[in-house]
């Protein structure tokens, strides 16, 4: 089997209400993501999604995507997409580093090899763990009533895993934490989530600050090293989030043994094959994983949910799902939708979801393979 074309869509994904993250210095109002089709001589076409969070959150950016894949392009075209590890060692020589303008290609290539085997995605990665994952909400930083209002908003649709995004004053943080925890229903777990936004002494003073609570906190401070200079000082559970990238990173923070958890952003980590790699390493020292799409459409979450039923219990926390966030959706009631705050990937081969043609329109660019 063989690579003849890769095709490419670009849409922007309004959101339904502006987001603020890392204590309120970023806000965001549309994403911007890149559909990708990749066809094959045998008549299979996979899709991937490349969507990352606007272009302030991490060092990507939408019209990166496409520009990677197009420097990419030639390099790939007529290889067998099965094959996901040459594929992979190719886009890294014709373009190092970039991961989230590879994430795309590799999930259109898995899509291929799911449906050429009819199996889904889930099963090729090592087979699935049956059982649906909570999906945590999204509380944007807030006053503690207006995170809290926030919360039972989502607890009507049966989420009970939230992501509290905190980081905006340690003081209030303080406050927020100590509200939100007082308000924590029994069976509901809160992650309190600072997107980096915190000095190493915020961190230090509001975790020392609530260490009579059993709370968990997610990317502290902007770097390894701030998160392994404050957890040396402090006693909750720490998560990475947005400094894991590679298995290199993987690699230190299991050696500097800098956190518990770990989030596995599959744009973020350059698709399904990196963050294999890097789920088997945590695993191997007892690191629990959320698994989530950087942002996109029910595409992003449908691999993002077909990746985190391989991890068993009970490293498998939670999972995020962006599809309720946007306006827009390209497949309507197909792929992997949020049902009582639980999410399962779906039954068919490869990927399980396409997206409608005529919601995407005119393609952007297209890359072929030269006929000899
Ligand atoms: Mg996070």
């Amino acid at each position: 089997m063989k690579i003849t074309s890769i095709t490419l869509w670009q849409k922007s994904l309004p959101l339904a209400k502006p987001y603020w993250l890392s204590g309120g210095r970023l806000k965001f109002e549309v994403l911007d993501s890149t559909f990708v089709r990749i066809d094959t001589d045998e008549g299979i076409s996979g899709w991937g999604e490349g969507c990352p969070w606007g272009h302030t959150y991490l060092p990507a950016h939408g019209p990166g995507v496409r520009a990677g894949i197009e420097t990419m392009a030639s390099s790939i075209l007529g290889l067998d997409p099965r094959q996901t590890g040459p594929i992979n060692h190719q886009m890294d020589l014709a373009l190092p580093g970039h991961l989230y303008a590879k994430a795309p290609i590799d999930i259109a290539c898995w899509d291929i090899a799911g449906q050429a085997a009819e199996l889904p995605i889930g099963e090729l990665l090592g087979g699935r763990y049956p059982e649906p994952i909570p999906v945590a909400s999204s509380i944007s930083t807030g006053t503690p009533r207006e995170m809290l209002a926030d919360i039972e908003r989502y607890r009507t649709h049966g989420y009970r895993v939230h992501s509290a995004k905190v980081g905006a004053d340690a003081l209030q943080d303080i406050e927020r934490i100590r509200f939100l925890e007082a308000h924590r229903e029994p069976d509901e777990v809160v992650f309190y989530d600072v997107n980096r936004a915190w000095t190493r002494a915020e961190a230090v003073t509001v975790m020392n600050a609530v260490s009579d609570l059993p709370v968990t906190f997610e990317q502290p401070c902007e770097t390894l090293d701030d998160c392994l200079a404050v957890r040396r000082v402090t006693s909750h559970p720490m998560a990475i989030d947005e400094r894991l990238d590679t298995l290199n990173d993987m690699t230190r923070i299991v050696s500097d043994r800098i956190a518990e958890l770990i989030n596995i952003k599959i744009n973020r980590v350059g698709g399904l094959t990196r963050a294999a790699r890097i789920r088997d390493l945590a695993l191997a020292h007892g690191i629990g994983i959320s698994v989530m799409p950087t942002g996109g459409t029910v595409l992003a979450d449908t691999d993002a949910i077909q990746f985190a039923q391989t991890i068993p219990d009970p490293y498998r926390l939670r999972v995020w799902s962006c599809q309720d966030m946007i306006t827009v959706d390209p497949a309507p009631g197909r792929g992997a939708r949020v049902k009582d705050g639980l999410l399962a990937a779906p039954e068919a081969p490869g990927l399980g979801v396409a997206p409608d043609e005529q919601w995407l329109g005119e393609p952007v660019a297209a890359y072929s393979l030269k006929r000899t």
